[in-house]
């Protein structure tokens, strides 16, 4: 391992994964927890209701409005949000922890803003990050992709693709970035970087 500062891991660093929308993240991290099931995957905690076919503490950890923010208040987030103006969403700290400090590799997929605040907080809370940027093979490929995918109305699909071009333009401010050429390909190269991180050896 390479040496850290202000850390209690005995693993490797918090690896923090983000990327811009309809990038396919979601896919990549499906195949890699199929492919990894030792690794751990951050639940957040939500106030919005839960979905036909979502679980408790599966999905999200499903919550009200004043437990989310007596929680909020007591410390217990990483990071919070207010997405569409209603519904709470944050990272419960405590879990985030106790993986970091048993081993096992532990990941947060969380949006650019989230990734922000994750790495600002990082040194106050002791904890090392490592932010991994999942990108497209080229703006027009992820736009093939956004349109292909026939799921959003031509304004949802333009605006969809502003906020994408917009999130492109972080990819500077990660620490790796993998492209996503191929599901099994970024999957795999994803998987590099956590064995690398926690001293895994690569297959
Ligand atoms: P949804 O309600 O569709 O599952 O998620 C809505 C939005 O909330 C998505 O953009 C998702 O990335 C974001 N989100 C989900 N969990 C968290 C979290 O723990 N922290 C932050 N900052 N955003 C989250």
């Amino acid at each position: 391992f390479s040496p850290t500062t202000g850390s209690r891991r005995t693993g490797g660093r918090l690896i923090v994964l983000s990327g811009p929308t309809a990038v396919g993240k979601g896919t990549v991290e499906a195949k890699l927890r199929e492919d990894h099931p030792e690794i751990w995957m951050s639940v957040s905690a939500t106030t919005r209701d839960p979905r036909p076919g979502e679980v408790d503490g599966v999905n999200y950890h499903f919550m009200t409005e004043s437990e989310f923010v007596d929680k909020e208040a007591a410390g217990e987030f990483l990071e919070t949000a207010v997405v569409h103006g209603m519904a709470h969403y944050g990272t419960p700290l405590g879990p985030v922890e106790e993986h970091l400090a048993s081993g096992v590799p532990t990941i947060l997929e969380i949006d650019l803003q989230g990734a922000r605040r994750v790495r600002e907080r990082a040194a106050e809370l002791g904890l090392d990050v490592v932010t991994v940027f999942i990108a497209p093979p080229s703006f027009e490929e992820l736009k093939r992709r956004l349109i292909g995918r026939g799921t959003e109305t031509p304004e949802q699909q333009a605006k969809r693709l502003e906020t994408a071009k917009v999130e492109l333009a972080a990819e500077p401010e990660f620490d790796i970035v993998i492209v996503n050429e191929t599901v099994d390909k970024a999957a795999a190269d994803l998987w590099n970087v956590i064995a690398d991180e926690y001293g895994i050896p690569r297959e």
